[in-house]
């Protein structure tokens, strides 16, 4: 049973210590390719660097890393308007770069919402979305509190080469309106939580050719992993425990038992649903699974 990890942050400086035993886990799990979306410029240099050492067949018993490059908008603070730009020539100059994310909005965090960074964040989403439709790339986007608003900026934009909506949190009926818009629903570490149930009743509730599995690691640790590090070590009050993408058939698991659905059926389909939403390389199709019919319009 083969795995495509669509969202995990293995770039991230949490990972800089045990970055090759982490991907050796992973890939033992099955988990035979990650998507690495970016969230500020400073760093789209080594992600690429990253990614590209671990381009398909160049790493055996490794995953294979698929680079998406970005502006995450809960980094805001972070952001140069100069950044649109350089992202512009990076996309230009950059054909491994699969999709434009991580992108979207967010409205948890107060200081995200005053007037003029709520302003500065749709700016910035707007740009990013003009930029994945002028050369036709897939799109990750973050969606906070905020989904009228990221459904708003992708019909204005006239967004039309799909993508994932990760971590997805809304309702069914906003889970079908991002399906009519041509996304994909990222689900992972929270639907394992058992109290999760409007997110648990979006997994029952719409086709299975809708989703895409995620860890988003190092953050969103699964149900089952959440007591313990990877070490063994009990997590102690206030201690967070750094997820992985090895823990993403936990989130299979999940998905599994509440659509009483076979894991190996799923894996297949979640694998075929994710080459879909980002056109992964075709190298990459899993044996044995027929290309999706499902239209996205
Ligand atoms: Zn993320």
């Amino acid at each position: 049973m083969e795995l495509i990890d669509s969202h995990c942050h293995l770039d991230a400086p949490e990972f800089d210590a045990d970055r090759p035993v982490v991907m050796a886990a992973a890939r033992a799990a099955g988990v035979a390719g990650i998507v690495v979306p970016a969230y500020v410029a400073a760093r789209w240099h080594e992600l690429l660097t990253l990614c590209r050492a671990h381009a398909v067949a160049s790493s055996p018993g490794l995953p294979v890393l698929w680079p998406a490059l970005g502006l995450h908008p809960v980094h805001l603070a972070a952001h140069d308007d100069a950044d649109v730009g350089v992202l512009a020539d990076a996309l230009a100059a950059h054909a491994d770069v699969v999709a434009v994310g991580e992108i979207g909005l967010d409205r948890f965090l107060p200081e995200l919402t005053a007037p003029a960074a709520w302003a500065r964040q749709v700016r910035l989403f707007e740009a990013q979305l003009a930029l994945a439709k002028q050369h036709d790339l897939p799109v990750i986007v973050h969606a906070r509190r905020c989904h009228a608003d990221i459904m708003a900026c992708l019909k204005r934009v006239g967004h039309r080469s799909g993508g994932i909506l990760h971590a997805f949190s809304g309702s069914v009926e906003e889970a079908r309106q991002y399906r009519r818009l041509g996304l994909h629903l990222g689900l992972g570490g929270p639907l394992t939580y058992p109290q999760a149930n409007r997110l648990r009743a979006v997994a029952q509730a719409l086709p299975a050719d809708a989703f895409v599995i995620e860890t988003d690691a190092p953050d969103l640790i699964p149900h089952p992993q959440h007591a313990h590090h990877a070490d063994g070590r009990p997590r102690q009050p206030g201690e967070r425990v750094r997820n992985s993408p090895a823990y993403l058939p936990s989130v299979l698991a999940t998905f599994a038992e509440l659509r009483g659905e076979a894991p190996e059926v799923l894996a297949a389909q979640f694998w075929q649903n994710t080459v879909t939403a980002l056109r992964l390389p075709s190298v990459m199709a899993s044996p044995g699974v027929t290309a999706s019919a499902t239209a996205i319009s």
